[in-house]
């Protein structure tokens, strides 16, 4: 479903890595146990750092895990009560986990909207509070919030996922701002269309509000806006996470990384 047609420069491939050395460091991945979430750990991980994968897919959480050597932490973060009270001793915490819905605003379900913007945005307010502590003590941390170019951009009947992606960027550079002075980084990552399964959930939705065939929702919707017409690969977006994290990302704070193919140079 996800191929496109059209993919006239292929992307880089795994093996096309920057040498990084996150050797000694501690890292936290939310939605690790799947797309550029489980892209993004393989990559810390390769680079030397000791990853935790949280997650609340028990099943792919328990087999990426196993996969990265990685350690596993079976974690709701619908659920935000338990978390006001947490304490994370990482260097590391890429806010990544996510997941959208498709319906115009009158359709939307109240409920759907609150919890998103609770994972999206809450939690990871959550566990930036959590982590912030252990990070100024070492005077290193390195916080990445994956957000979208729906962070920046909006879409028709994404109400809740532009909602909380823009409350994102605000939130990441305020922490950036209180963090600048003792070590700590802060930035969002803003990816187009990334092949994942959270792309590939959203087409039927997508086809029927837009009145289109399955079959168009890649090339007419997805494709619409970048100026390079394929969709990214989560590698491409855990190698720019992974500079982020390591010391040479020491520079770039407050920062909104789009990587998006070219949308917004129009
Ligand atoms: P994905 O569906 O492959 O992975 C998302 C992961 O988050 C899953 O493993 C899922 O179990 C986990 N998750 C969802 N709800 C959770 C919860 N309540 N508690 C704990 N874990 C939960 O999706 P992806 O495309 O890899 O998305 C990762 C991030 O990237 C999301 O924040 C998404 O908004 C962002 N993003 C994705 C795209 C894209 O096109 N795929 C583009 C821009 C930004």
């Amino acid at each position: 479903m996800l191929d496109s047609t059209a993919q006239p420069i292929p992307a880089a491939t795994a093996t096309a890595v920057v040498e990084l050395d996150l050797s000694g460091r501690s890292a936290l991945v939310t939605g690790g146990a799947s797309g550029i979430g489980l892209a993004c750990a393989r990559r810390l991980a390769c680079a030397g750092a000791k990853v935790t994968l949280a997650d609340v897919d028990v099943e792919r959480l328990a087999e990426a895990a196993e996969a990265l050597g990685a350690q596993p932490w079976c974690i709701d973060l619908d659920d935000t009560a338990p978390l006001a009270g947490l304490k994370l001793d990482v260097d590391i915490l890429v806010n990544n986990a996510g997941r959208q819905h498709v319906a115009p605003v009158e359709e939307f379900d109240p409920a759907t909207f609150a919890s998103m913007l609770r994972v999206m945005l809450e939690a990871p307010f959550l566990l930036v509070r959590a982590a912030l502590p252990a990070m100024y003590e070492r005077r290193y941390g390195r916080i990445v919030n994956m957000s979208s170019v729906h962070g920046l951009r909006a879409s028709e009947f994404k109400a809740a996922y532009v909602a909380a992606k823009h409350g994102l960027e605000g939130l990441s550079k305020v922490v950036a701002l209180e963090s600048a002075s003792r070590g700590v980084t802060c930035n969002t990552i803003s990816p187009s269309y990334v092949r994942t399964p959270l792309v590939e959930q959203q087409i039927s939705a997508q086809a029927r509000y837009h009145d289109l065939e399955e079959a168009e929702v890649v090339g007419k919707i997805m494709l619409r806006e970048p100026a390079i017409k394929r969709l990214a690969e989560p590698e491409e977006i855990a190698e720019l996470v992974a500079y982020l994290c390591s010391p040479a990302g020491s520079f770039i704070t407050g920062s909104s990384l789009s990587i998006d193919g070219g949308w917004q140079a129009r």
